[in-house]
């Protein structure tokens, strides 16, 4: 018997894989429905992304070839061109900002230009950390007016600090000649990743969290707060057996959770009680039309670091006479009054409808983590619990690595 704990995009693929392969799951979900940080509701005709807007893409075959088997690409999903775009100091400019250099004035451009070209003529290095990245490949000027304040409103953190090898495939890989190039031509954004996206037709991502719960044993409103090992075998909340465990949920509250390993795997566990994470403040808005996917707000002024125009995504996204609706995100825990006063400072002179506060919601990896969950992670498997997903692998994971996670569990058993 294998139990699932948690009814997230980890969970769900878990079950679906491991049944696929005849094998008996059981899912344990402390809410009351499916989806984790994918879940929707419908406020008021507004479909509400309440941990923000979520798109699904893949470079990743056997998780395409997996999904779309799955799912009616034709029939239940649209796809759809991103049309991302930047708003800083009171003006719209193209994604990413590379490319749009030239609206800057001319100060700013001698000096972006000037440093590209420097960083062109040297050697190539290696980067340890994210803030070194940045400047190393952007230069100081691009990084000062634009990446340092963005990523200090999504991180909160001290760039230095964050792990490099953590981001791996999320990073800009800027190519100086190409945006020289660009700035010239005005070209605008190529193959990045979410340049193209497919979005369900109906119910936004929950539509996705609902097909793939289809079929599978899942008991909400299941919070699962003890693992004890005893005779081979692990004892849920002190009622359910199972000799498998899959955990998805967060892997700092495991040491309080497992109890009968022996005391160096409680010393791992207690070693990664830490981690550091962010969670997101979420305003479902009305807003004006905007032809806009989503719109990056760097400015230091305003606490909000994107606006996600899920309105345009779909059409039953919104009321059908109504106005277009939106999702302002800030990091971290925004009190709604400040929320309320910040939208007065973005465009589409945007109306609040509805907001939701979660706590954890991005990860961060400093220096050496990876290398203690992976610890954790061998230690425990030897115990029969497996650790999947962004939480319990503390990895930036979007729901195609989150199911990729879940493929790989499977090909183990
Ligand atoms: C703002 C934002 C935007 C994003 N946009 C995209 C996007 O556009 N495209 C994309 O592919 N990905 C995106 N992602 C990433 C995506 O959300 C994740 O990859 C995915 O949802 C992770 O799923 P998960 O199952 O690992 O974790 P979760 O979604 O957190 O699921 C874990 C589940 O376990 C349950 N649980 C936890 N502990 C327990 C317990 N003790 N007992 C019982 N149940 C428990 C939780 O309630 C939850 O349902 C985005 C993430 C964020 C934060």
């Amino acid at each position: 018997m294998h139990t699932i704990i948690g009814a997230g995009v980890s969970g769900l693929s878990s079950a679906q894989l491991l049944k696929e392969k005849g094998f008996e799951t059981t899912v344990l979900e402390k809410s009351s429905k499916p989806g984790g940080l994918i879940k929707c509701d419908v406020v008021d005709g507004h479909l509400f992304h309440r941990v923000g807007g979520h798109v699904f893409n893949t470079k990743v075959e056997k998780v395409n070839d997996w999904f779309w088997n799955r799912f009616n690409k034709e029939q239940d999903f649209i796809a759809t061109k991103r049309n991302a775009g930047i708003f800083m100091q009171e003006q719209f400019l193209a994604y990413p900002l590379e490319n749009s250099l030239y609206k800057f004035d001319e100060g700013t451009i001698r000096n972006i230009f000037n440093e590209l070209i420097d960083l062109d003529q040297q050697a190539s290095k290696e980067y340890h950390n994210f803030e070194d990245f940045l400047k190393g490949n952007f230069g100081n000027t691009l990084y000062q007016l634009y990446f340092k304040p963005y990523n200090h409103k999504i991180w909160k953190t001290d760039l230095s600090q964050v792990a490099l090898p953590w981001l791996d495939g999320k990073l800009p890989m800027p190519n100086h000649r190409e945006i020289i190039m660009s700035n010239i031509l005005r070209k605008e954004e190529g193959n990045m990743v979410h340049s193209s996206f497919f979005y369900p037709e109906k119910n936004g991502s929950q539509f996705i969290a609902d097909n793939l719960a289809k079929g599978l044993n899942i008991q909400y409103n299941q919070a699962v707060n003890t693992l004890q090992y005893n005779n081979n075998a692990w004892v849920i909340n002190e009622a359910f057996n199972s000799e498998y465990i899959v955990y998805t949920g967060d892997i700092r509250l495991l040491h309080q959770m497992i109890k009968g390993v022996p005391s160096e795997i409680q010393e791992q566990l207690v070693a990664v009680s830490n981690l550091q994470s962010n969670g997101t403040s979420n305003l479902l808005c009305e807003t004006d039309a905007s032809d806009h996917s989503w719109l990056y707000l760097p400015d230091e002024g305003i606490p909000a670091h994107r606006i996600i125009y899920t309105g345009n995504f779909s059409a039953n996204n919104q009321p059908k006479d109504g106005r277009a609706s939106c999702t302002v995100e800030f990091s971290g825990y925004t009190p709604v009054e400040e929320m309320e006063k910040a939208i007065k400072k973005l465009p589409g002179n945007l109306k609040m409808i509805d907001y939701n506060y979660e706590a954890n919601s991005y990860v961060i990896q400093q220096q050496g983590d990876r290398e203690k969950i992976n610890a954790l992670k061998n230690s425990l498997a030897q115990y029969n619990i497996y650790l999947v997903g962004r939480f319990a692998e503390w990895e930036y994971h979007n729901m195609d690595k989150a199911i990729e996670s879940s493929m790989h569990l499977a090909d183990q058993f």
